[in-house]
C-alpha cells in the first residue's frame, strides 16, 4: 500500500498524475499519521462500522478507514483526483467512490443505497471553505448519522465546542449542540498538511443525539430566535431581537417575553443556555398562536 503520509511518495505520485492542488476545492492532504489514527480511534471505527468520507482526495483517510471499518463510501467532487484515488486505494474491496458534490447529493438516498439505512459514521478532513453547510446539512436533516468526526479550523471547532459567555459562542455552537454533543479531539498545526493551510487546525467528535438536547415547539422559531439574539452582537438581547426584525415583534413584546422567560433585557445574546432559548421560544411560541387566534 502506498505510503501517502510520505511528502515524497505523495510528490512522485502527483507529478505522475499530473495532478495539480485546488485552493478553491480547499485540498490539503494530510500528512501526519498520528492525526489518522486519532480520526479513526475518536470516530470508534471498527470493522462493524459503515463509513461515510466527504473529500478523500488521493485517498490518504480513506486507506486508514477502509483498513478500520466494514465497508467506506467516499464522496469527492474534484474528477481529478479520481484516478490517483482508484490507485491509492486499489488494495480495499470495501470501498465505493461517489463522484459528486456533497452539498447537492440526496444523501438520505445514497446512505439508503450504500448501507442498506443502516446508521453510519462520517469521517472527513473538509473542505474549509464549506464547513458549516456541510454540518448544518449533516445535523439538520435527520439522516441516519451516528456521528461526525472531522478536522475544521481550530477557531470553526472552537465555535461548535463553546459554553454561553464567550465570543466563540455562537449561532454554530447553539445548532450543533442543539443536535449532538461536540469534543474536540486535538489540536492539528498547519505543517501536518501538504499544502499547509494559513491557520490552526482540529479534529472534533459530534455524537447526535437521540433527540434534541432541549425541547421546543417550532424548531424554525426557535433558529429565527437564535439567530436573532446573535444578529446585533454588541447591543443587549432586547435591542438584538428587536433590531434585527427577525421575530416581526415590537419592542414591548420582546421585552414581555423576555420578562416572562425571567431573563434580564440587559444581557447579550452569547449568555444565554440553550434551555434559555428554548424557554424565550416557547413563550414566543405562545405570543404568536395568541395572535393567530
Ligand atoms: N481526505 C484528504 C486528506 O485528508 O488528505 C483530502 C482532504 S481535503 C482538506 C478536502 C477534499 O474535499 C479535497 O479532496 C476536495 O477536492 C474535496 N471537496 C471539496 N469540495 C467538495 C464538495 N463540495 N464535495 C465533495 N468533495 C469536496
Amino acid at each position: 500500500m502506498l505510503e501517502l503520509t510520505s511528502p515524497a511518495v505523495l510528490k512522485s505520485l502527483l507529478a505522475r498524475h499530473g495532478f495539480h492542488f485546488s485552493k478553491s476545492l480547499g485540498q490539503n492532504f494530510l500528512l501526519d499519521k498520528n492525526v489518522l489514527d486519532e480520526i479513526v480511534h475518536a470516530a470508534g471505527i471498527d470493522t462493524d462500522s459503515e463509513v461515510l468520507e466527504i473529500g478523500p482526495g488521493f485517498g490518504t483517510l480513506t486507506q486508514a478507514l477502509c483498513s478500520a471499518a466494514g465497508k467506506v463510501a467516499a464522496i469527492e467532487i474534484d474528477s481529478a483526483a479520481l484516478p490517483v484515488l482508484e490507485e491509492t486505494c486499489a488494495p480495499f474491496d470495501n470501498l465505493t467512490v461517489i463522484h459528486g458534490d456533497v452539498l447537492k447529493l440526496d444523501l438520505k438516498s445514497l446512505i439508503a443505497e450504500q448501507f442498506s439505512g443502516h446508521t453510519v459514521k462520517v469521517a472527513a478532513n473538509l473542505p474549509y471553505y464549506i464547513t458549516s453547510p456541510i454540518l448544518t446539512m449533516l445535523i439538520e436533516n435527520e439522516l441516519p448519522i451516528q456521528s461526525i468526526t472531522v478536522m475544521v479550523q481550530k477557531e470553526v471547532a472552537d465555535r461548535l465546542c463553546a459554553a454561553p459567555g464567550g465570543k466563540e459562542y455562537g449561532v454554530l455552537s447553539v445548532a450543533v449542540q442543539f443536535y449532538c454533543t461536540a469534543q474536540t479531539v486535538c489540536i492539528v498545526p498547519p505543517e501536518s498538511f501538504m499544502p499547509p493551510p494559513s491557520v490552526d487546525s482540529a479534529v472534533v467528535h459530534l455524537t447526535l443525539r437521540n433527540t434534541p438536547a432541549v425541547e421546543v415547539p417550532d424548531r424554525a422559531l426557535f433558529f429565527r430566535v437564535v439567530r436573532a439574539a446573535f444578529a446585533l452582537r454588541r447591543k443587549t438581547l432586547l435591542n438584538s431581537l428587536t433590531g434585527s426584525g427577525l421575530l416581526g415583534l415590537s419592542k414591548e413584546l420582546i421585552a414581555y417575553a423576555l420578562d416572562e422567560a425571567q431573563i434580564a433585557p440587559n444581557r447579550r445574546g452569547e449568555t444565554l443556555s440553550l434551555e434559555e432559548f428554548a424557554k424565550l421560544c416557547e413563550i414566543f411560541f405562545k405570543i404568536k398562536e395568541d395572535f393567530k387566534g
